[in-house]
């Protein structure tokens, strides 16, 4: 059994002054390898710490990193049903909102027998915080939708500033599992017509903001006129909205033929036999207001007899399907997932969630409010608020990996940025 002890301090933030012994913290990491498969780590109690956030990476050709934010009271923590041929590295940092403390890096080979290794400086983690890469922009009507891709590494929230003009409009901090968002009223964020706005991204991690990307710019425009309204731009990172439910990959290839039409649709009501009208990227009956939306294969659809609906995130809408073999609602074009909010009828979008995701499953479950208590909605496990994220007050301080490995060995999942997601329609398509 290897047991390897080390003490590290660090100092963050201001000038020396009144109280600041309390800036003052450190860790002290104790990293075990108990039985195959599994890493015991445990710490000591400070009662100025607020939030641990445990680093680990699983390295590799492809390395998978994984944070777990935890209360300031726990004090260990398990990982079981690791592979045993596989090298991890854990880190461990305390914070109280004013300063922090990390641990140096420690190798695990989680196999009785191999003693973990520690390098005996603070980890660096600035390598490790993943980048917004590939930054694209739909304008519409008063509307923005931005797509990006985050590579992996560490991330507590993407955050995406807007502009209009030179003027910042909003910062949103964004779940780092979504990969897109649509910006306009409904969301409480007024863009004007006309106007050049643009989006600039950022990863945040450990409270501070990392890896800036460069502005998009694109001017917002009524349904038909936006690619005209754009025609001055760099050209570069836009594209336009499209009635197809093929999948969103297809549409970063901006097809000009998967745009919208610019004469209008020649298309019969199913319900009373009327003419279709396409407006404000809908298509509804000038009759009986019966709303259609396309199938993707020449065939249109009566909203009104969807089993699940349509999307929220795209415009034009896109059905909701239900992945095969689970219980997930997904919107059929951008893959999103569509959550279903208790006590009503509609559905949640990660970016909507009221308390976003929760710190102990992967891929991680929404947060619900329960007797005036935020819990994870599939473990049922509390989180408390500290310093601005949700921090996980384990009953139990073990996380089993085996899930996860299922998940790998089945194809049904991918490794992502902070830890694992199911395989998207499209990731699936992409492999093969
Ligand atoms: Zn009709
Ligand atoms: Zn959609
Ligand atoms: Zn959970």
């Amino acid at each position: 059994m290897g047991v390897l002890r080390r003490h590290f301090a660090q100092w963050l933030s201001g000038p020396l002054g009144p109280g600041f012994e309390e800036l003052i913290m450190s860790i002290t990491l104790q990293v075990e390898v108990p039985q195959d498969g599994t890493i015991a780590l445990s710490w000591e109690k400070d009662r100025r710490v607020r939030a641990h956030t445990l680093l680990v990476v699983r390295t590799g050709m492809v390395p998978a990193f994984n944070a777990w934010h935890l209360g300031g009271k726990t004090n260990r923590f398990v990982l079981q049903n690791l592979s045993r041929h596989q090298r991890y590295r854990v880190a461990l940092i305390a914070a109280n909102g004013e300063a922090s403390a990390i641990s140096p890096w420690f190798e695990v080979t989680p196999r009785l027998g191999v003693a973990p290794r520690c390098d005996g400086e603070a980890a660096d983690i600035v390598e490790c915080v993943s980048r917004i890469q590939n930054v694209t922009v739909m304008p519409q009507d008063q509307r923005m939708t931005v797509y990006w891709k985050r590579s992996a590494g560490f991330a507590d929230k993407v955050v995406l500033d807007i502009f209009a003009g030179d003027r910042l409009l909003r910062q949103l901090d964004i779940e780092p599992e979504v990969s897109s968002i649509s910006l306009d009223a409904q969301r409480g964020i007024d863009l004007e017509n006309g106007t050049v706005h643009s989006v600039r991204l950022h990863t945040k991690f450990s409270g501070v903001l990392h890896n800036t990307t460069d502005k998009t710019f694109c001017i917002t425009a009524a349904q038909g006129e936006e690619r005209a309204a754009n025609a001055t731009m760099a050209g570069k990172n836009l594209v336009y909205p499209t009635l197809s439910v093929m999948p969103e990959l297809c549409f970063f290839d901006d097809d000009e033929e998967d745009t919208l039409p610019t004469q209008p649709l020649s298309i019969v009501c199913g319900t009373c036999g009327s003419h279709v009208e396409w407006q404000n990227y809908q298509l509804v009956c000038r009759n009986c207001g019966a709303q259609f939306i396309p199938n993707g294969r020449g065939d249109f659809l009566d909203m009104s007899r969807l089993r699940f609906g349509t999307c929220s995130c795209c415009l034009p809408k896109k059905i909701i399907v239900q992945r095969l073999g689970s219980e997930t609602l997904a919107c059929a074009h951008s893959g999103k997932e569509h959550i279903r909010a208790s006590g009503s009828a509609g559905y949640w979008l990660i970016e909507d969630l009221p308390f976003g995701l929760c710190q102990c499953c992967r891929p991680r479950r929404p947060l619900v409010k329960v007797d005036e208590r935020i819990c994870c909605s599939k473990s049922n496990e509390r989180h408390t608020h500290e310093d601005g994220t949700w921090v996980l007050v384990p009953s139990d301080p073990v996380f089993d990996a085996s899930a996860i490995d299922d998940l790998l060995d089945q194809g049904l999942a991918e490794i992502c940025s902070t830890g694992v997601s199911r395989a998207s329609a499209a990731t699936n398509r992409r492999a093969s």
